[in-house]
């Protein structure tokens, strides 16, 4: 049976990055060894990296001063090499959620951090949107997608200081204004490749401001003076975002992306609003993520979620279980993932309703 992928991470891949990726790990660029066993020091394996590089800057349409980098550790380390790396005396993050939080607690092991705003009494459910950033703090961080949560700010925030950003899960889902950043970071394993690099764009200007020394491996300049190869970076979904990279600019790139992400999340949304079962847990549809879709059965059918997800399952729909923090359903929407899929869904959902 056709499988529908709604994981939230790691997620939905297009068919062109998984098969060239499992053409390469048998004959990579026609070496007749596997990318699994070349050297990253190889003139096809450096193509690759400078290719992936070049076409982060073109989708994205990343000006001059800034450095691509694709790293290690996760998003997650990105939350202590940001504050290692940026934060003098003081920052201010915005709280949406998990992630948000996260980031926060690494934030302040390395100075003064406002937290101008959260959701937390809400369980996240909306995004702050009363709250003024001082002027006097390095940056503002924020998350732009809340995985978790299904909230998400589309457009970057206009604020009086330099913006750092976890995109973690919908980079390359709408056009960026770089230039109001320092640092945009993002785990590959939502919208991009499978786990184990995470993309990381830096100003260059942003770079050596802060006092405190910083070990060798969580200091961005010494990935940006390798072209990240200061130590063996993670080949294989280097190679595979390379593929997926690839394929969004075969598709039409960003805003290509960004209407069919649009028109995918607008068809589910619709569905859940009219059903009488169903109900989204993010009620401002400004605030709706278009990538990470969450509903709940209403009070009277809260029974039939056990029922509904082997409904689904039997439909060939896989990972659409809401997070614990959340519960209910929650739909991933991400780039990779056809409108077919995501109108199997709504039919069973609608097939669902009709018969109980
Ligand atoms: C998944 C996710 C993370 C964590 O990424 P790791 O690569 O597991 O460290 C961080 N932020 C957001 C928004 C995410 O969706």
């Amino acid at each position: 049976m056709k499988k529908h992928n709604f994981y939230a991470g790691p997620s939905i891949l297009s068919q062109y990055t998984i098969k060239n990726t499992a053409d390469a790990v048998l004959n990579f660029a026609d070496t007749g060894l596997s990318l699994l066993e070349i050297s990253h020091r190889s003139k096809e394996f450096q193509a690759v990296i400078d290719k992936a590089a070049a076409l982060v800057k073109e989708l994205l349409n990343v000006p001059e001063g800034y450095h691509v980098l694709f790293l290690g550790g996760g998003a997650s380390l990105q939350f202590c090499m940001v504050p290692f790396n940026l934060l003098k005396t003081k920052a201010a993050y915005l709280d949406t959620g998990t992630w948000a939080n996260k980031a926060i607690k690494e934030a302040k092991i390395f100075g003064e951090v406002d937290v101008v705003a959260s959701s937390k009494d809400a369980n996240y459910t909306f995004i702050p949107k009363d709250y003024t950033v001082p002027a006097d703090v390095d940056y503002f961080h924020y998350t732009t997608n809340n995985t978790i949560y299904g909230t998400e700010i589309r457009r970057d925030p206009d604020v009086k200081v330099p913006l750092v950003a976890d995109m973690s899960s919908d980079i390359f889902s709408r056009e960026i204004d770089i230039r109001k950043y320092d640092a945009i970071y993002a785990g590959a394993q939502k919208n991009l490749a499978p786990a184990g690099v995470t993309i990381v764009i830096v100003k260059e200007d942003a770079l050596g401001h802060v006092d405190r020394p910083i070990p060798t491996m969580l200091d961005y300049r010494t990935h940006v003076s390798k072209g990240s190869m200061f130590n063996t970076p993670p080949v294989l979904p280097i190679y595979s975002a390379l593929q997926t990279l690839e394929y969004y600019k075969q598709l039409g790139g960003i805003p290509e992306l960004e209407k069919r992400d649009l028109a995918k999340a607008k068809a589910l949304y619709n569905a859940i609003d009219e059903s009488k079962m169903f109900v989204g847990t993010v009620t401002n549809p400004e605030d709706r993520s278009i990538m990470n879709v969450c509903f709940v059965m209403r009070p009277e059918y809260q029974e039939l979620e056990k029922p509904f997800i082997d409904f689904a399952t039997s439909r060939g729909i896989v990972g659409i279980k809401g997070h614990r923090s959340v519960g209910g359903f929650r739909a991933s929407l991400y780039n990779a993932m056809p409108m077919e899929s995501v109108q199997v869904l709504i039919d069973a959902m609608k097939d669902f309703e009709k018969a109980n």
